[in-house]
């Protein structure tokens, strides 16, 4: 395959808006599709072309991306897909899909004659929008080559596991790191409520934690936010809440019992019930309030 592909960007939300403008950046022929259309349209301004369906995106492309909500959405978007996908093309899942959904996904891509890539990312907006996202990556050796170009447009590096891609190998890990992330956002956010309601002011407790083992910018992150009243989405509650669901779900599959990270997802639901859904997954700071 050549180095410019012909990529389609089906989901373009946080990640995948930033994701398929970096595609365009790197001289790619991107292609996007997002349910509301009104996501996708601005990427026109980056050369993207903006497909009324999955179908019409994912036409003749090399490689597809998929950035959506779940493993359902990814599904259901596939499937729509299907009339326009070549046989030989390169799936490139990189929604969070948890580990149940990876076969029915990989599934579909063997009766399309696709190469499936289970290819989960970590970090948020700001290194998506920076190409900067670190790529967990599982799938057939004869894909590593070709989406290089790909991966080198969205990402800083990629992590290739020794998988082929269908037991969903990398989804697993992603789950591992995603369970300290969201204990670090929950954590956070209970210091800081606790904080407040001792009447302790915040900015102490940061001081208290810098340059110690206990420190982390994640924290001092999560707590500006908080600090500031100011929740504009990186990751969203209700995707974080989808997102501790998942990890929970795999734990229980295998008999380990995950108390943290349940409480978490209880705290995503309650911030979520309180219309908090939409702001950054900071705002579960609320959930230890009444509303
Ligand atoms: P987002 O902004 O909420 O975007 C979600 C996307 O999924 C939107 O394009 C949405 O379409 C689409 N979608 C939802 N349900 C759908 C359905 N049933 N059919 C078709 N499309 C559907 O979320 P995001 O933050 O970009 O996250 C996308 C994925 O990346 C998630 O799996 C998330 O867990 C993962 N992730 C996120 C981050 C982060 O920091 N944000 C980091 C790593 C991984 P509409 O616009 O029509 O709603």
């Amino acid at each position: 395959m050549p180095d410019q592909l012909a990529v389609a960007v089906l989901g373009t939300g946080i990640m995948g808006a930033a994701m398929a403008r970096n595609l365009c950046r790197a001289g790619h022929d991107v292609r996007v599709w997002n349910r509301t259309p009104a996501k996708a349209e601005p990427l026109a301004a980056d050369g993207a072309t903006v497909a009324a369906t999955p179908a019409e995106a994912v036409a003749d492309a090399d490689v597809v991306l998929t950035m959506l909500y779940d493993g359902p959405a990814a599904l259901e978007a596939m499937t729509a897909a299907s009339p326009g996908l070549r046989p030989g093309a390169i799936w490139l899942q990189s929604t969070t899909a948890g580990v149940e959904a990876i076969a029915p996904l990989a599934d579909l891509a063997r009766r399309q004659g696709l190469v499936f890539v289970d290819a989960p990312v970590l970090g948020t907006k700001a290194p998506a929008e920076d190409g900067e996202l670190l790529i967990l990556a599982a799938g057939p050796e004869e894909a590593r080559t070709p989406l290089a170009p790909v991966l080198d447009a969205v990402g800083r590096r990629t992590v290739w596991l020794s998988d082929d891609g269908t037991t969903g190998a990398a989804s697993r890990l992603k789950l591992v790191c995603n369970s300290w992330v969201l204990a670090l956002t929950n954590g956070t956010a209970e210091a800081l409520s606790l904080a407040k309601g001792l009447g302790v002011d915040p900015q102490y407790f940061l001081e208290a934690m810098a340059g110690g083992s206990l420190d982390c910018g994640y924290l001092h992150a999560k707590a500006a936010a908080i600090m500031r009243d100011d929740y504009t989405p990186s990751f969203s509650v209700t995707t974080a809440g989808k997102d501790a669901r998942l990890i929970v779900e795999a734990g229980a599959a295998e008999g380990v019992r995950l108390d943290v990270a349940a409480a978490g997802a209880e705290r995503f639901r309650r911030a979520e019930a309180q219309g908090h859904g939409d702001k950054d997954m900071a705002a579960t700071y609320f959930a230890s309030f009444e509303s």
